[in-house]
């Protein structure tokens, strides 16, 4: 794996205004270092306890963006300095973000992940959920944060028909949202989908950041994951 011709090729053929999260869970720190070198600045991770250590370790010029199921009781170690969540799967965690962010004095820019792929174990809103959380009076006391877009994960599968069809159903939720009057808690703006194998149909239909682990850092080691 050539870390930075990587990185370099994909900002190369990006479309400008389309945001690369380079996924560095289970990844050491030098190969993180060596995408900063190439210019990349943007990081997702999945776990708190690995986060933390790198968001120490490395330079503080790096956005740090939450993409994996997030426990209630560790968002107070990330909420200092997380970027944008994009892993807000229920109410609870949602009202504990903001309280944590209360306490460190900030506006934390969070994604609702909307479940949107044939398998179960997925976590995210339904989309009826997801409407029915911004309409709600409970959501507008949350002022500590700020929804600015949708995350999604599409079934992992060669059928790219499928994948498209769930891509598009996010899009239009997106799009129904955004038209729609709801609090000044609510900015869309960021559509988070799209991995390694699926994030060329995902720019098609409209994704603003692409989450790409793999065709970055090469394969992860799943003993580790
Ligand atoms: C691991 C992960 C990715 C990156 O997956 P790749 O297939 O390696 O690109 C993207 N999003 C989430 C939520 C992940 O957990």
């Amino acid at each position: 794996m050539n870390i930075k011709n990587n990185i370099n090729n994909f900002s190369q053929n990006l479309p400008p205004g389309f945001k690369l999260i380079a996924v560095s869970k289970t990844k050491p720190v030098e190969e993180i270092l060596e995408a900063y070198q190439a210019g990349q600045r943007r990081f997702g991770e999945n776990k708190v306890q690995e986060l933390v250590p790198k968001y120490e370790a490395l330079p503080k010029d790096i956005e740090w963006h939450m993409i994996g199921h997030l426990q209630s009781n560790k968002v107070k170690y990330i909420a200092p300095f997380v970027k944008l969540i994009h892993s807000v799967d229920s109410v609870r965690l949602l009202e504990e973000i903001n309280k944590q962010a209360a306490k460190v004095n900030r506006i934390i820019p969070c994604l609702l992940q909307i479940h949107i792929s044939e398998e179960e174990t997925k976590y995210g809103f339904s989309e009826d959920e997801a409407l029915e959380l911004l309409q709600s009076q409970d959501f507008r006391k949350l002022q500590n944060i700020i929804i600015v877009g949708l995350m999604g994960m599409a079934t992992l599968t060669d059928n790219v028909e499928l994948i498209k069809r769930e891509f598009k159903g996010l899009k239009l939720l997106f799009e129904k949202i955004k038209s729609s009057p709801v609090s000044s808690q609510v900015e869309m703006h960021e559509l988070s989908m799209g991995m390694s194998n699926d994030y060329q149909i995902a720019l098609e239909e409209g994704s603003t950041m692409i989450r790409i682990g793999t065709a970055i850092f090469g394969e992860r080691n799943t003993s580790l994951k």
